[in-house]
């Protein structure tokens, strides 16, 4: 059974997000996990539509801080309030555009786990960092900054998201071989900072995921589901994806 996660990002309106998840759910099969991250204002909503079915629910942020003065956050706590099951932190759109740095994403997870919540971390590299032969660099330091100060058995509650800046929304894509390559080393540098038994920690592809390439990234060595933006927000192609 492989993970299939979607990212609606921040799209979609209520009545846009129950009549796409009331198809999906008369579509799909329940032979993957399904994961649907709405926007936030629409939590409760899709919990409302989701309930009774095999799909779960993740927000798309969490606060970096448990309560208070934090105008326009929302936290940990009113995720699993909303029916939450899951979290994405560290989503490069939120690394560059609202400056989240690696204590910060560190942060999150702590509050995400604190919380009852599983973490969908995001890590990948921009063409540059590519293009300098740093892909492996980069993500060893995410992954070690997000880690830092867990105890082991919460590394089980988090699930990488290997997701490669420039596949994202641009319909461009790693080959096969490099993302199992990355699926190891994501494995390697987790174990070398706790224990050889970190090796079952969740690893999945994110960046220009549809239901034509799907099957070959989810059938990677080392690779535990798919991370899904643009196509999710097509009914027929997310799927399609999920029945893979
Ligand atoms: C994403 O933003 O997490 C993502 C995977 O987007 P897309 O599938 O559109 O590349």
């Amino acid at each position: 059974m492989k993970k299939i996660i979607a990212n609606f990002k921040m799209n979609m309106i209520g009545d846009e997000i129950k009549s796409h998840l009331i198809k999906l759910l008369a579509k799909i099969n329940g032979k993957n996990e399904v994961v649907i991250c709405p926007p936030s204002p629409y939590l409760a909503l899709s919990d409302f539509i989701l309930k009774g079915s095999a799909v779960k629910l993740g927000a798309q942020n969490i606060c970096d801080e448990e309560e208070g003065k934090n105008t326009g956050e929302i936290s940990g706590k009113m995720i699993k309030d909303c029916g939450g099951d899951y979290v994405i932190v560290g989503h490069s759109e939120r690394r560059a555009k609202f400056r989240e740095t690696g204590r910060i994403i560190n942060k999150k997870i702590k509050l995400a786990l604190k919380n009852g919540l599983k973490v969908i971390l995001c890590v990948g590299e921009t063409t540059a960092e590519k293009n300098l032969g740093k892909t492996k660099e980069v993500i060893k330091n995410q992954v070690e900054e997000a880690f830092k100060g867990l105890y082991e058995n919460e590394l089980f509650n988090i699930i990488v998201a290997y997701e490669p800046i420039w596949a994202i929304g641009t319909g461009k894509t790693p080959s096969v071989k490099d993302v199992e390559g990355v699926a190891k080393h994501i494995r390697d540098a987790v174990c070398a900072d706790f224990s050889p038994k970190a090796e079952k920690i969740e690893v999945v592809y994110g960046g220009s995921v549809d239901n034509k390439n799907c099957s070959s990234f989810a059938k990677a060595k080392g690779i535990n589901g798919l991370l899904v933006g643009g196509a999710s927000l097509d009914v027929d192609n997310f799927a399609q994806i999920c029945k893979l």
